[in-house]
């Protein structure tokens, strides 16, 4: 062997040495890697805030979720059947995982080879070569204790799979999904999902969309849910527990499907009170409402709601700290229906947020005030038609209750941060920059607007600068200064009061109802300013 041969032999050593190293490491990939003509699927799709959530070269189309979950233990049993279509060649490609054992991943009906990071990226090589087009499927079996997510930055805000006394409350909100099942977990790549939850006999589970089947085998039931509209996937849900389930149709034949926790029927809102409602009840009277509450945000947004199911759920779990809008099917705690007005508030935020939020999407994790300072808003508007406060009289109320060197002020609600994402600002401010729109561009161009928004984007994403765009198309007017100042730049923005409005100045010191509300929300400690 003669050296300059050798050093050939060396040399391509070392090269096959670092394509193994690459294939070998997951996060350290990028998109443009090729080995053998093919690409690697990047490990994240590039979110300012949570880069490597999401992954990149394939697209889903539709989750089968098989889950086994027993409460006495709190292990979950899975199958998961993912189809996808590669949106490039790939060699291998990720999903997002975390927490549970992974028992064996097939692509195609071929075992895969697969490995795992500690931060949540479960990279798959497929057998063969996934051709850009091909459309393929995934299966990954699993098991584990499913972890309760926290956020170090809220500590006291549990969120995921929550644990509870006779099941779990699904509530993933940002990334919380990955807890409970593999998934290309990013609001930009939305797919339909099938749902096939066993609990122990005599338990509900609920997840979004339409029950089509359930059937009970010995000492365990199994549900099956079908959620054919697309859906960003941290709006799954399976929530699961001791629920009185009701099914029924609105009024417009929507079919719906309210479950609430029956403890909730011995629990009294004030239990001095020997006639004192009790929390179920006043959960049922905001339930009932749905259908009317519906009705009313069509008018408002003037498009049809977005889905074809509807229905809430609410539990009595301690440790379910915040309401959320899982898609069709949004899950309640129990201690906001302590009175009705509260009660309807919520349910009012909960289904805006099926047109803004989940229809909808957000394209990126810091673009959350179009989720919260709509269905915020929404609430308003529910305010003004229930008689308890217009919309511009909660504007005047906050912009004069808060103080300018008030630190609710200095978020930029536009790109809040992770710790700040539900901070009550993105709420309340982003509800008010709204108003000032509204303010600024009449009635008439602003419900178009909000109508453009829905209708147009529908089934997809959108960014704070395409809504932008958006309101000046419509409205023809230079909105920059307006955005600018309520989107982008800390401190408290001038306000001038429209002359039409001068009276709602009477109100001025006293929060209208709705106001409370959600200041009474708010104010359950900063624990609950979530959502
Ligand atoms: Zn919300």
């Amino acid at each position: 062997m003669n050296i300059r041969r050798v050093r050939a032999v060396v040399v391509a050593a070392l090269v096959a040495m670092a394509l193994v190293a690459m294939a070998l490491a997951p996060a350290a990939a990028s998109a443009g890697t090729s080995a053998g003509g093919c690409r690697v699927g990047a490990p994240g799709v590039g979110d300012p805030y949570y880069p490597l959530y999401g992954n990149g070269g394939y697209d889903v189309q539709h989750y089968l979720l098989k889950i086994r979950y027993n409460p006495a233990t709190d292990r979950l049993v899975g199958v998961a059947t993912i189809t996808a279509r590669a949106t490039q060649s790939l060699c291998r490609f990720n999903l997002d995982f975390q927490g549970m054992t992974v028992r064996s991943v097939k692509v195609d009906g071929r075992r895969a080879r697969w490995s795992r990071s500690q931060d949540h990226e479960l990279t798959v090589v497929p057998q063969r070569h996934l051709k850009k087009g091909h459309r393929f499927t995934t299966v990954v079996r699993y098991d584990g204790v499913p972890r309760t997510f926290v956020d170090p930055s809220a500590p006291d805000v549990p969120y995921g799979w929550i644990h509870t006394d006779d099941g779990a409350d699904v509530v993933s909100e940002p990334e919380g999904s990955a807890n409970w099942f593999p998934l290309n977990d990013h609001p930009t790549d939305k797919a339909t999902f099938t749902f096939v939850v066993t609990v122990p006999a005599g338990r509900e589970a609920i997840a979004n969309g339409r029950l089509v089947a359930r059937r009970t085998h010995g000492r365990w039931t199994t549900w099956v849910w079908n959620s054919p509209e697309l859906m960003a996937p941290y709006l799954a849900t399976a929530t699961n527990g001791q629920f009185n389930l009701r099914r029924y149709r609105t009024a417009d034949g929507l079919r719906m499907y309210d479950a609430v926790d029956p403890d909730l029927y011995n629990l009294p809102i004030d239990p001095q009170d020997p006639a004192s409602p009790t929390y179920g009840e006043i959960a049922d009277r905001s339930l009932a409402r749905q259908g009317e509450i519906i009705e009313f945000l069509e008018s408002q947004f003037r498009v049809d709601y977005p889905f074809s199911t509807g229905g809430g759920i609410v539990d009595d779990a301690e440790n379910l700290t915040f309401a959320l809008e899982t898609q069709t099917r949004p899950v309640y705690p129990w201690f906001f229906f302590a009175d009705p007005v509260s009660g309807d508030s919520v349910v009012v935020h909960e289904i805006a947020h099926q047109w803004y939020g989940n229809d909808v999407a957000l394209a990126a994790w810091m673009h959350m005030w179009l989720n919260e300072g709509f269905a915020t808003y929404a609430e308003w508007l529910w305010s003004g038609r229930e008689g308890l406060g217009t919309p511009q009289e909660i504007f005047e109320f906050f912009y004069n209750d808060i103080p300018a060197d008030d630190p609710f002020w200095d978020l930029v609600i536009a790109d809040p941060g992770i710790p700040n994402l539900f901070h009550g600002a993105v709420y309340i401010r982003g509800a008010m920059t709204l108003q000032v729109l509204r303010n600024q561009v009449g009635d008439r161009d602003f419900f178009r607007i909000l109508r453009a928004w829905a209708k147009r984007r529908s089934g997809g994403n959108g960014t704070t600068a395409q809504f932008i765009a958006l309101a000046e198309r419509i409205s023809g007017q230079q909105l920059d200064a307006l955005f600018d100042a309520w989107l982008f730049t800390p401190g408290k923005p001038t306000y001038g009061a429209p002359a039409a409005t001068a009276t709602a100045t009477a109100t001025a010191g006293q929060a209208p109802p709705a106001a409370a509300s959600l200041l009474r929300r708010l104010a359950e400690g900063a624990s609950r300013t979530r959502r």
